[in-house]
């Protein structure tokens, strides 16, 4: 395997500015969201594309954070090697419960594994017999956790200590879908087999949502990197990542011309361009082309996506640009400028695939 290529050059491509200040204040706000509650940040794939190290030990060292959630093994053992300075040792949940193959990273990264079924269960207590362990109860989700008939066998397991008990919400993105109650109360229900442990149920949605479903340990993610969690955008969320390009040309296109792949843009008048340094290469969706609401900030102004967006390149239409745009000049396309949710939204998608998508020649910068 070789290692990803990053840009030596770091100011002739993209990059991605990280205010980690920024990133405490949505920690702390959502952390006074649900004061009953211990507040765990998800930093899985990477701290969501946002450099996982960088989010945890912020997080750990500004806000005392003591508990994290990734997806895989790998990636809480490269956690704990981050934040093994930090005393107490934070707990580090992961969400994919351990499998023969992975218990030996659980052991070396003393990493709290989160059951997903009976088989886990029970390879777990053997292996490790009274080591900590959450429960994930699928509680209509069809996704992953425990389904409701093999909670018994699995309390019964007489080594296994289940510290936490969790579920998943599959609708906090609309705070009044009638599934969210139902799955509340079934969460409830279906606890009351594991008397001794914790109860968790809210991601971001369910912490901003109500109290209802913060219990004694919410798990957030999105709203931390300054994503909403809803359908709409949240504005106690404060911006957190801001996606940079660089013009790297100029031109000028008479009517009838056409711009970029598959001449799908054609020029009505004359027309200026600034061709900017990222593409669908490093994460920005090509679904965006087209679509008529792709758009940057330049210069505090701002421009169009016209034609195709392609692998390393990007075309704005500067026409209208009342302060002349010049080679360097830089290009915003999501940030303090332009909310992430309307720039996700103008690709067909949401804040989370836009932000764990970024590629690995976008310069992670931390503010
Ligand atoms: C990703 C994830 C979270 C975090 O969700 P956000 O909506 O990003 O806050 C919490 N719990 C589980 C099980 C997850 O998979």
């Amino acid at each position: 395997m070789t290692a990803p290529i990053t840009l030596t050059n770091k100011t002739a491509g993209p990059w991605v500015e990280i205010d980690l200040a920024a990133l405490c204040a949505n920690y702390a706000m959502l952390r006074d969201t649900a004061p009953g509650a211990e507040t765990a940040a998800v930093v899985k794939c990477d701290g969501y594309g946002l450099g996982a190290g960088a989010v945890a030990a912020a997080l750990a060292a500004r806000e005392n954070c003591r508990s994290f959630f990734v997806a895989y093994p790998e990636e809480g053992a490269a956690l704990r090697a981050v934040l093994k300075n930090i005393s107490p040792a934070p707990a580090i949940y992961v969400f994919n419960g351990p499998l023969p193959e992975t218990m030996a990273l659980f052991e070396e990264g003393n990493l709290i594994p989160v059951i997903n079924n009976l088989e886990q269960a029970r390879k777990w207590a053997e292996r490790k017999p009274d080591a900590p362990a959450a429960l994930h109860i699928d509680t209509g989700m069809n996704r992953l956790g425990a389904p409701p008939v093999e909670l018994g066998d699995i309390a019964a397991l007489k080594s296994l200590r289940i510290e936490t008990v969790m579920s998943h919400l599959a609708c906090a993105n609309d705070p009044a879908h009638p599934k969210n109650n139902a799955q509340r109360k079934m969460f409830e229900e279906l606890s009351q087999q594991f008397p001794g442990a914790r109860r968790s149920l809210a991601a971001s949605g369910g912490v901003m949502t109500d109290e209802s479903c913060h219990f004694d340990l919410t798990r957030v993610g999105i709203a931390l990197y300054g994503g909403s969690p809803f359908d709409a955008a949240d504005d106690r969320i404060a911006p957190v990542a801001a996606l940079k390009a660089p013009v790297v040309q100029i031109r000028q296109a008479a009517p009838g011309e056409t711009v970029g792949y598959g001449a799908a843009h054609v020029v009505a008048e004359q027309t200026r361009l600034a061709t900017v340094a990222l593409g669908y290469g490093d994460g920005f969706p090509r679904a965006a082309s087209g679509r008529g609401r792709g758009r940057a900030i330049i210069n505090g102004e701002q421009a169009s996506i016209v034609g195709r967006i392609s692998m390393d390149l990007i075309t704005l239409d500067i026409t209208n640009s009342k302060r002349p745009v010049k080679t360097g000049d830089i290009a915003e396309f999501f940030g303090p400028n332009l909310a992430i949710h309307e720039a996700a939204a103008a690709c067909g998608t949401i804040s989370y695939e836009l932000l764990t998508g970024l590629g690995g020649r976008v310069d992670r910068r931390y503010l």
